[in-house]
């Protein structure tokens, strides 16, 4: 398949076109970013080892029959994905209280929620992505009564399966956030949505089930050092952890005490 020019590039990703219309190349990059692109960084690896934990999580999801864009992974950093319109709208599912729900709504740091909540928040940079409720996605037309219930459902049955294949593992699904795309049916008589982008540490909470250390891009935002280190912890636990990935070092993070349990 060859990458033809780009056509998008993201804080994290880079989409290029293919000689196929219906298929384009997710390229994972090093580059971390938090608070709305304020605090920036390089973090060697990074894209390598979400490129894998991502295609792994959404193969998974595929095989327990959540249709996602993934045809499959091509290289280290790239995946060919079928190509999407992005719906624009991101939607957080979360189990424990933390990061902007504590904030906004002072509900206590680690708080277990009754049941999984989701929030639906929209894509859009110079907004800071703003927290919109189901009557604005309805109002300003982002999405159908029906395709957003459609999305509901399904993005609870992934907290449940992504939590259980965590679990298994001895990692806590704090909260994460996925973005859904439409594309052609097969016989392209209607649009279909199917689960886009990436699920991976930077996308998600992941907590050590025993220690609640955190495994994530909380490493970076919070300045706990170590990120790579967390992510690696990730994959090595889900037993895909990349063996030819060659990451000498940390380039961002202080160092700290932090150690990962070996098994
Ligand atoms: P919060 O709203 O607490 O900042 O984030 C909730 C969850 O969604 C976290 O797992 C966080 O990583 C994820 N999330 C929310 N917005 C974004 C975003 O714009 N980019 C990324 N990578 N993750 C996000």
């Amino acid at each position: 398949m060859n990458k033809g020019k780009k056509l998008y590039e993201g804080k994290a990703k880079i989409v290029y076109e293919t000689s196929d219309k219906n298929l384009v190349i997710q390229h994972f990059k090093d580059d971390a970013t938090a608070f709305n692109n304020l605090k920036k960084a390089k973090v060697e690896g990074k894209g390598v080892i979400n490129n894998r934990i991502s295609e792994y999580i959404f193969t998974n999801l595929g095989q327990l029959g959540i249709k996602t864009h993934l045809v499959k992974r091509l290289n280290m950093r790239e995946q060919l994905v079928k190509k999407a319109e992005i719906i624009p709208i991101e939607f957080i599912v979360r189990n424990i209280s933390t990061g902007s729900l504590s904030k906004r709504l002072g509900i206590h740091e680690g708080t277990v929620l009754k049941k999984p909540l989701l929030e639906y928040c929209l894509k859009n940079d110079e907004l800071g992505d703003p927290l919109v409720s189901k009557e604005h996605i309805l109002a300003f037309e982002w999405l159908s009564e029906d395709d957003l219930n459609y999305i509901n459902q399904i993005s609870l049955r992934i907290n449940d399966l992504l939590s259980g294949l965590l679990r298994a593992v001895g990692i806590k699904l704090v909260d994460f956030k996925i973005e859904y795309g439409k594309i052609w049916n097969e016989d392209k008589t209607k649009k279909e949505i199917v689960l886009a982008d990436e699920i991976s540490p930077d996308t998600c909470r992941l907590w050590d089930a025993h220690t609640e250390k955190k495994l994530d891009k909380d490493r970076f935002r919070k300045d706990l050092g170590n990120i790579i280190q967390g992510y690696q912890e990730v994959a090595r636990r889900l037993k895909i952890m990349p063996e030819e990935t060659n990451i000498k070092k940390v380039k961002f993070g202080k160092p700290t005490s932090v150690k990962f349990k070996k098994k």
